[in-house]
């Protein structure tokens, strides 16, 4: 199994359209500090999977390999839940001869104005996600009147030959089921509880907002068995700027930051 990090960032980027923040601002001035949105690809011998579809995908694909078109490997789309920085590049795939989505009821739910764009346009098969590990009941602020349940925000995990990746981009609470994974890549959107008040882009905590910050979990991270990495950084991270301290903190727990365009060997 190979894993290809297509993009890091939480919703809207680093740099972000219409942000004027330090990150924003940094990764403006600079391009190797550029994020996209949060994916991942995993290659197995049974083809490829995209987890979320962000409104990179496109370029996310182009840049890689074992999507490239006349390889002929479709990307079959599964979900961790049902935001719309997950969800949105779902539209951009609308040229596919056929899109296979996997995911939980309760984002199959959310999605129904999804599914009906697209009917149009491509034959879309919808699969329960078996390998979801429920992570929260957090909804999207537009399915606020969906019905409360625990599959809103799933970890998912792929395995092969033994081995296996948990990926959880958002990660309200702790779940003991990722733990055994070789590979662990979760939710690094804020660096601690308080930065997105601090930061004036809401009034609740990180997690309130329905994400442990890095410094809830890290200490857990470091001690597990498998290969652990952040993602998702939201533009007010300090980790946005590869020279911040907490590039060293994380380090020295043996824990790193994933890049976009890592490939990872398990
Ligand atoms: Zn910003």
């Amino acid at each position: 199994m190979r894993l290809q990090v297509l993009g890091t960032a939480a919703g809207g980027g680093v740099p972000q359209w219409n942000c004027a923040c330090p990150g924003c601002t940094g990764a403006r001035a600079d391009p190797g500090r550029r994020r996209r949105h949060a994916s991942l690809a995993v290659l197995r011998e049974d083809g490829c999977v995209v987890v979320n579809a962000t409104p990179d995908i496109a370029d996310q694909i182009a840049d890689c390999a074992w999507l490239a078109p006349d390889r002929g490997i479709a990307p079959r789309v599964v979900l961790t839940d049902a935001e719309l920085d997950h969800t949105i590049g779902l539209l951009r795939l609308r040229e596919a001869a056929t899109l296979e989505i996997f995911c939980t009821p309760e984002v199959r739910q959310a999605l129904r104005p999804f599914a009906a764009i697209l009917r149009p346009y491509t034959s879309v098969a919808w699969h329960d996600l078996d390998d979801a590990i429920p992570l929260s009941d957090k909804r999207p602020r537009y399915a606020r009147h969906d019905p409360p349940a625990p599959g809103w925000v799933s970890a998912v995990r792929l395995r092969e030959g033994g081995r296996s990746v948990v990926y959880a981009p958002a990660m309200g609470l702790w779940s003991p089921l990722i733990e055994d994974a070789d590979c662990v890549i979760v939710d690094g959107t804020f660096w601690d509880d308080e930065e997105p008040r601090r930061t004036g882009i809401s009034t609740k905590t990180a997690t309130e907002m329905g994400h442990l910050p890095i410094e809830a979990t890290m200490k857990r991270l470091a001690r597990l068995p498998g290969r652990c990495l952040y993602t998702h950084l939201n533009n007010t991270n300090p980790l946005v700027d590869p020279d911040a301290v907490q590039h060293e903190v994380l380090a020295e727990l043996g824990l790193e930051v994933a890049t976009d365009g890592m490939v990872i060997e398990l």
